[in-house]
């Protein structure tokens, strides 16, 4: 009798036991699918997230020839922007095979969500610039960003001036927006070119280097109003430790300081 109570008692104890430990297994379960379901969508979420960390598969949906050597690629997003790429951005492309980074300006429309152009000159010898130029339609690019270069906003100054630097007329990449947009807006957009090797006729504009003529003539004299961007190749002046060379010497004549000539990463905002 006392044997079978115990018996009894020890089955009881044994199936409140398993049941304890079902009710266990549900809560865990319903507990740890919440978590993986959260994790889940939150990594995937960070995976189609453009960000200055990590690297972005973008999706190459367009692709606008511009000249002999140079294309617009349209890069889309695997889902739109939460807000627009600051101007004066850039965005940093890989190439996984060889962990080689370049920068590129995107041209997209200041207030796109989808996509971004980048307007790609190709270098006979140069790594990234040819790798893009063999992209096809549908191939995926791995794309971070944006960084800042500048961080613009509007009427922060009231004349900006640029100087860059070019050989041919053919290196002026967008000439054509560029002529349209100082003739819609004469008084916000003036353009002066000068090149090294200008065409045999019918250029009126500048030869040569940028000359202290040029500068004094063409950007806004030195005030805390104005700000001055430089940028070039190696052709231009630049000094080998990517500083500004013979320009820093010209401005620095002028009476521009620090402040008006550059921002420290000013060196990386322009290409050419
Ligand atoms: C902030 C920023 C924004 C930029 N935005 C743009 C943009 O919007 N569009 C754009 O087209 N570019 C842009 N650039 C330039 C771009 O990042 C690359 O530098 C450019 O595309 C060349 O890269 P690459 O790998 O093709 O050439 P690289 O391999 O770096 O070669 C560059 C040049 O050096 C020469 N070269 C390479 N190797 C050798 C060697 N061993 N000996 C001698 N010469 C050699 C090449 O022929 C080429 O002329 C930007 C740069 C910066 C910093």
């Amino acid at each position: 009798m006392i044997r079978t109570l115990f018996q009894r008692r020890a089955t009881d104890l044994t199936n409140k036991r398993s049941l304890f430990s079902i009710k266990n297994f549900i809560i865990t379960g319903i507990f740890g699918g919440i978590g993986y379901t959260i994790y889940k969508r939150y990594s995937d979420d960070s995976k189609k997230t453009f960000s200055p960390n990590r690297f972005l598969p973008l999706t190459v949906s367009e692709i606008t020839p511009v000249n002999h050597n140079t294309r617009i690629f349209r890069l889309k997003f695997p889902r739109a922007l939460k807000e627009p790429i600051p101007i004066a951005s850039c965005v940093q492309v890989k190439d996984d095979s060889t962990q080689i980074m370049r920068e590129y300006t995107p041209i997209s429309p200041i207030n796109e969500l989808n996509f971004i152009d980048l307007l790609v000159k190709r270098y006979d010898n140069g790594h990234m610039s040819r790798l893009i130029h063999n992209l096809k339609i549908g191939d995926k690019f791995e794309v971070r960003g944006p960084v800042v270069t500048l961080p613009y906003t509007p009427n922060m100054k009231k004349h900006i001036g640029m100087i860059t630097f070019f050989l041919f007329l053919d290196d002026i990449l967008l000439y054509n927006d560029f002529k349209e947009l100082s003739k819609n807006h004469p008084n916000q957009l003036k353009i002066y070119y000068t090149l090294d090797k200008p065409p045999k006729d019918n250029w009126t504009q500048g030869v040569g280097y940028v000359s202290e003529e040029m500068v004094k003539e063409n950007i806004p004299a030195p005030n805390e109003d104005v700000l001055v961007l430089v940028c070039g190749p190696s052709s231009g002046g630049k000094a080998s430790d990517m500083s500004q060379g013979l320009v820093r010497g010209i401005l620095k004549k002028l009476g521009y300081t620090q402040d008006q000539r550059n921002l420290p990463e000013i060196n990386y905002l322009c290409y050419s």
